[in-house]
């Protein structure tokens, strides 16, 4: 849709009158600037002004097959058409359980039971809900603690919301932290000085351990992780840490949750990176985000046969999981997701992922030598600047805002990035080529540059 200038300044005040945006910043409420982005075309969005730009985030990291994609819009019509929506309480329909299905054929181990959500929130609300009402069948009631990590990002819902470790977002709203306990920050980058990656990770390991041992492993229920620290920073954990941190938990009873909501469906060139990135087969992954490309809200969590048999049948002492949403395996979501894991396959989308990775990571690794940049970390299609004044500092807490200084650079020279604080995160549409994955670099190398001049 193109807007006149006339209306847009309409909608404009429409949006800064009535819209409340997620993270809200309350001081500027109702007198904010956005860019309105009004369409888009494979990697390029187009701004309501008519400018072209690369989306670097790909959305909120989620917009795998790009934009303008008319197989998975078609695709969602004919099921509107057909059955756009169906009670899922009492009643199936088929999309969903095909996806269901779709689905357990992808992940490792025994991960079948495919809970639906609404998105990558609930998936975690979900999974933690699953997980007390288990221990509640087996007669644990007191197993009830789920560790988490300084910096992780889990979600939005009371639940999930306690479950993320960025002090940041912590200020203002009420926490659970009788069901939550943190563990120290994992990125490698702001180890101790002198310390080997080896000392680190045993550090990091034992962290995990202690606390379960202090905890009481008879109170931990489980614990989450992603598998790369994604809104916090793409902090990617030394080598091994998964493995063994699932090793510990298992040693200990406490389950393993893997919070894909970003990296699965191909983000890191696999379905999921637990397995094949990881070398680990958790207890439960959620995912959203990249499952329908962003098309339609959908999300999951994918749990082991083991847990649901634990306390199904005979052993389910009549318990009903009480936990489900109107909207549990939309209908149209589902044609969405399956639509786009047929175009995966047949485009060989992980196989190009795989392909394209050393490409991006090497663009990724040369910008370490920019002397404004602390760290240049990533994995896969994901990646980050961080341009901490001082990389050993905690650079959420640094209210420098270079970021934003960097992505107004890239956005004058047709590229949007994702500012967090000091830090600048992307993760293209999973199509994107190795010429266009230049073009991207190129412009964030140069934006970087002019921001070093900016702050002399
Ligand atoms: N988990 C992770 C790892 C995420 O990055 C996000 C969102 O960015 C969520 C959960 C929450 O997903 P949603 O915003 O779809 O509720």
């Amino acid at each position: 849709m193109t807007l006149t200038n006339t209306r847009f300044q309409d909608v404009r005040e429409w949006d800064n009158a009535h819209f409340i945006h997620p993270w809200e910043g309350m001081p500027f409420l109702g007198e904010n600037e956005r860019t309105f982005v009004e369409g888009g075309e494979g990697i390029y969005v187009t701004t309501e002004a008519g400018d072209r730009l690369i989306d670097g985030p790909a959305g909120m990291w989620c917009v795998q097959v790009g934009y303008g994609n008319t197989e998975i819009a078609e695709a969602m019509a004919h099921q509107a058409r057909e059955m756009a929506y169906f009670s899922p309480f009492n009643n199936a329909n088929s999309a969903p359980a095909r996806l269901a299905h779709e689905i357990a054929q992808r992940t490792s181990g025994d991960l079948n039971q495919v809970f639906f959500t609404t998105g990558g929130s609930t998936a975690v609300d979900s999974a933690v809900r699953f997980i007390k009402f288990r221990n509640n069948i087996m007669d644990r009631p007191e197993k009830k603690i789920v560790i988490s990590r300084q910096k992780a990002y889990h979600g939005s819902t009371y639940l999930a919301a306690s479950l993320s470790g960025k002090e940041r977002d912590k200020g203002w709203l009420d926490q659970a932290t009788h069901l939550t306990h943190f563990l120290p920050n994992v990125n490698p980058c702001q180890r101790a000085e002198g310390q080997s990656i080896e000392a680190f990770l045993d550090e990091k390991v034992a962290d995990l351990e202690s606390a379960i041992l202090e905890i009481g492993s008879d109170k931990v229920a489980a614990f989450i992780a992603e598998p790369i620290l994604c809104s916090g920073g793409v902090i990617v954990p030394p080598k091994g840490y998964h493995k063994r941190c699932l090793e510990v938990c298992h040693k200990h009873d406490v389950l393993y949750i893997s919070d894909e909501v970003v990296t699965g469906f191909g983000r890191l060139g696999h379905w999921f990176a637990s397995e094949d990135v990881f070398d680990i087969v958790p207890d439960i992954i959620t995912c959203a985000k990249g499952m329908t490309s962003g098309y339609v809200p959908m999300g999951a969590c994918i749990i082991s046969d083991r847990l649901v048999a634990d306390i199904s049948g005979d052993k389910a002492k009549g318990a009903t999981f009480s936990n489900g949403f109107t909207y549990s395996g939309h209908p149209v979501s589902a044609a969405a997701a399956l639509k786009n894991m047929e175009i995966f396959e047949r485009d060989g989308i992980l196989e190009h992922v795989r392909e394209i990775t050393p490409v991006f990571e090497s663009r990724l690794k040369a910008l370490s030598d920019l002397p404004l940049v602390g760290d240049a970390r990533g994995q896969g299609l994901l990646g980050c600047v961080d341009c901490a004044v001082d990389a050993k500092a905690d650079d959420l807490e640094q209210d420098k805002n270079i970021g934003a200084m960097i992505d107004a650079h890239c956005q004058a020279q047709g590229l949007i990035l994702r500012p967090i604080i000091n830090m600048c995160v992307f993760s293209p549409p999973l199509i994107i080529s190795e010429t266009q994955i230049h073009d991207m670099y190129d412009i964030i190398d140069k934006s970087i540059r002019m921001t070093t001049d900016d702050l002399v």
